[in-house]
Parts: C-alpha cells; structure tokens; sequence
C-alpha cells in the first residue's frame, strides 16, 4: 500500500473545525473538511459571544473585520429573578473591556459559521465538503481512511475530530485504544464510553427584535431549577432557558417538538428582561425557530490516539454556556495544536510519533485551563438556577458586589492575557487595552 497523503482530515465543520481550516491554510498544510450537515453555515442554535481571546486569534486569521459587521458590543447583564425582581447587573463585560480594551461581543452562529466560509480562499472553500456524514475510521499502516455515510471515503496522514460533543472521532479513538494489543497498559490511553455528565437542558427561542429591546441587550433571569440568558442580535434575539434535570445523566433523553409545549406551559410565565413585560411563552408566539439542547459537562482524559487522531473543542470539553466560553476554548485549542502541527509538518509527513508528541504537548498545554472553564461554567449555571441556600445567596449577596465582580475579572483577566497566538502569522495587535497580552502577535522577523 502507498503512503497516505500528508494531508489532515477535519471531521466537524462547527467553529473549532472551520478555526482549524483557516489555521492550516495559512500554516501551508493540505486539509479536507467533513461537515455531516448539508451546510456549513446552517441559521442553527443560539446566538455565541466571543471574548477578547476568541476574537484576537479570529484577528489574527484576517476575520476581524467581518466579525465586527455582524455582531454587537455586550456591555453587561441586567440580571432579574423568576419573579421580576432586580437582583443586580452583572459588568464582567464591561470589566474585560477596561482590561483588554475589547467588549465581548454576540453573534448568532449562522453569521459566524458564514464569515468563517467566505473568509476562505476560494481555491481552500472546495476543501470544506457539506453532506460528508463520517460513518468510520480506520488506522491503516501509512496513515487513516475515513469514511462518509454516502460511501466516498479519504484518505491522510491524521484526523482532528472537531465534531461536538458526540464526537465520532472519539468513539473511533476509544475502540482502537481498547483493540490496541501492543501497548503495555491499554487502560491507560482509553477514555470512558460516556465522558460527559448532563445536570441541566436548554431550551432556545430564536425571536424577532421586538420593540423596547436593543441590539446588544443581555439579560438572565434567575431562580429554582431555571435560568436564562438572553441576547439582543443583529438580526434577532435568542433566549437559552436552562432547566436542571430531576437527575443528572450520562444518557440524556433527545428532546423534540412535542416536548416544547409542556416546556412553555411550565416556564412561560416568567419575565425575560427589565423595563419591558416580555415573558417566555411571549417570545415562543413569535418564534422564528426554537429547539432542545443538552448541556453536557465534562474533560475527556486523552485527547489523542496513536499519532493519528487528535480531539478540539466540545469534542474534547464541554463547558454549559453559562460563562460563554465553549467556543472561544475551542478556537485556542486549534491555535496550540496547528503551531505544534507546523513545525511537525515542516519536513515533510510527519511520523505518528512525531505527532504523538506534537499531540502530547497540545494536550499539556490545554487540558488544566479546559479543566478550570469546565467547572467555571458548571458552577456559574448551578449559581443562576438555586439548587440550594448556599447558591442563592452568593448568587444574590456575593455575585451581585461589583467589587467582587471585579475580583473575578482581575483573576480571569491575568489567565487570559496569557492567551497564546498562532506563532506562524504575523500581524499587528487590534486589541489592546490597559493588561498587557503575555504573548505578542509575531512581527515577519520574529517567525521561524
Ligand atoms: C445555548 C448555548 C449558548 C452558548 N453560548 C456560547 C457563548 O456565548 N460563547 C462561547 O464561546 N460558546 C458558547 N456556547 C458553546 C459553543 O456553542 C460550543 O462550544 C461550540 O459550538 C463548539 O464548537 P465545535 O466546533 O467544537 O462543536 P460543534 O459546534 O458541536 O460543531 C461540531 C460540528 O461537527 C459536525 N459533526 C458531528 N458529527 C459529525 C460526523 N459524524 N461527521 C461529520 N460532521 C459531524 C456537526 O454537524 C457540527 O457542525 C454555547 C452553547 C450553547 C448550547
């Protein structure tokens, strides 16, 4: 048999894996994108934030500019209780924008998927193939053989499994760990069936801009069992009401439309914003599309297999959304794992033991901070939905002090002014503000 092309197989075409298409492209490295859905840039899901982190490695892929068009400055949440009840805006936008000189900023996920694509290339856009279903993997001796649900199949020298938190990848990964004779201690390389709790389920509502909201709103709604968050788009407003679970499960149920009735008939009364009498059951009449999520939780323990696949984004950590977070770790990621994969690839195909310690090293880097973020969020959505006296109250006594607010930034700040950059793309610095990045965008002189 031949030697495999050097080339990478992107499975997911979400954001980690289209953050992955623009960072090989410009690394020089072929690629081919598996995306299952029949679009790339689907109008799927809730509206995303992305913080100074995200958007600075955006900045550096030449997407600044069209990021900006299509989403708005957060500023702050204006935070009430399940009955109306002012219980104290949160700043921590406000707060990041006075350290990184940057407000986070809302998107729905359709704008961001589509200024992912057209931001390609044109000759690098007929690499990101929709309809590609990936129904198999195989590790052969010279590299992996992928297979979609419509028979085609590709072949390359390693696979990133972009693709969400039911990832196909990973479950490949697991069954050749387990296969795996030669190791000495299989155990040790083979990840859990179910890396993933569920403590809670979402409910979207996708919604017209309805008068008295304004483009770049944000509100939560807290109490018992439930709390939203709500953002105010370009184009439209998204609500994500996060219900706890009577029991949290590894096995969570698949929600559908007949389960949405019942939803709004429970939740409906509850207010959503300050200043204006819009509640849930209001914003569903209108919706333009809504669905069930699950919010699942959790770090998968080895992000690799055998040099040959390697795991980003809600593959590898799934965080609720409560701290807006998911996304903008998925983007990081990618922007370890292409330096580490340039200079593998700088002389030519990489072996797998090569990429085994490029892989090493991307997971070193990224696995204790995706483990803080996951429980960051976890804590924070267990925070807004009052499981117990303790939450309520730090949720309304502690979280509500800005000088405590501004206690959390400072810490958060300091972690991600230590945000690494792609090593390889030169640029200037956008987005600067008073806290100092730790790792400067590459002037041309300094890349090697
Ligand atoms: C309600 C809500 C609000 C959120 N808000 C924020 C926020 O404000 N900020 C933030 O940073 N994050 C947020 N997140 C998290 C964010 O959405 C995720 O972290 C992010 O989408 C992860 O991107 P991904 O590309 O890794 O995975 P996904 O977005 O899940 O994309 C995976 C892709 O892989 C494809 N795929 C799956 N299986 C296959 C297969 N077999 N073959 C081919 N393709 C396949 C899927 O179709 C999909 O396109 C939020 C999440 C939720 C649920």
């Amino acid at each position: 048999m031949s030697a495999a092309p050097q080339r990478v197989i992107i499975v997911g075409g979400g954001p980690t894996g289209m953050t992955a298409a623009h960072a090989l492209t410009r690394a020089g490295i072929d690629f081919v994108l598996l995306e299952g859905r029949h679009e790339i840039a689907l109008d799927a899901g809730c509206n995303l934030v992305l913080s100074s982190m995200g958007m600075r490695a955006l900045g550096q892929l030449g997407l600044l500019p069209a990021l900006k068009k299509v989403s708005s400055p957060v500023t702050k949440f204006q935070r009430l209780d399940h009955k109306g009840r002012d219980i104290g805006d949160t700043m921590f936008f406000t707060y990041i924008q006075q350290s990184h000189g940057y407000y986070p900023r809302v998107f729905s996920r359709y704008n961001l998927m589509q200024v992912f694509y057209d931001n390609l290339p044109a000759e690098v856009r007929s690499k990101t193939l929709a309809n590609k279903k990936v129904s198999d993997i195989r590790s052969t001796e010279h590299g992996v053989v992928v297979e979609c649900a419509d028979g085609t199949s590709y072949e390359g020298c390693m696979v990133i499994g972009a693709d969400g938190a039911y990832s196909v990848v990973r479950k490949y990964m697991r069954e050749l760990a387990l296969k795996d004779e030669q190791r000495a201690n299989t155990e040790a390389f083979v990840n859990e069936e179910k890396p993933f709790l569920t403590t809670y389920r979402c409910f979207w509502i996708r919604f017209p801009v309805l008068p008295g909201l304004k483009v770049g709103d944000a509100f939560e709604t807290h109490g018992p069992n439930m709390a939203t968050q709500f953002f105010v788009g370009e184009d439209s407003a998204v609500v994500g009401i996060y219900e706890r679970l009577d029991e949290p499960t590894r096995d969570p149920r698949r929600c559908t439309v007949v389960d949405e009735k019942p939803f709004v008939e429970k939740w409906g009364n509850l207010p959503l914003t300050k200043g204006t009498t819009l509640t849930i059951a209001e914003a569903y009449a209108q919706k333009m599309d809504a669905g069930f999520i699950n919010l699942e939780e959790g770090v998968v323990k080895h992000w690799s297999w055998g040099g040959r696949m390697v795991l980003a984004g809600d593959a590898a950590h799934k965080f609720t959304p409560s701290t807006g977070a998911g996304c903008n770790e998925g983007i990081i990621d990618i922007v370890v794992l292409a330096n580490h994969l340039r200079r593998a690839f700088s002389s030519g195909a990489p072996s797998p033991d090569k990429l085994n310690a490029a892989f090493k090293e991307y997971q070193d880097a990224r696995y204790e901070l995706a483990t803080f973020g996951c429980k960051l969020a976890g804590n924070t959505t267990a925070a807004a939905t009052w499981p117990n006296a303790i939450y309520k109250f730090l949720d309304l006594r502690v979280f509500s002090s800005k000088m405590i607010q501004k206690f959390f930034i400072n810490q958060g700040v300091a972690t991600t002014a230590q945000t690494p950059v792609f090593d390889y793309i030169e640029g200037e610095e956008e987005i600067v503000g008073k806290v100092p990045w730790v790792h400067a965008i590459p002037s041309r002189t300094q890349i090697v």
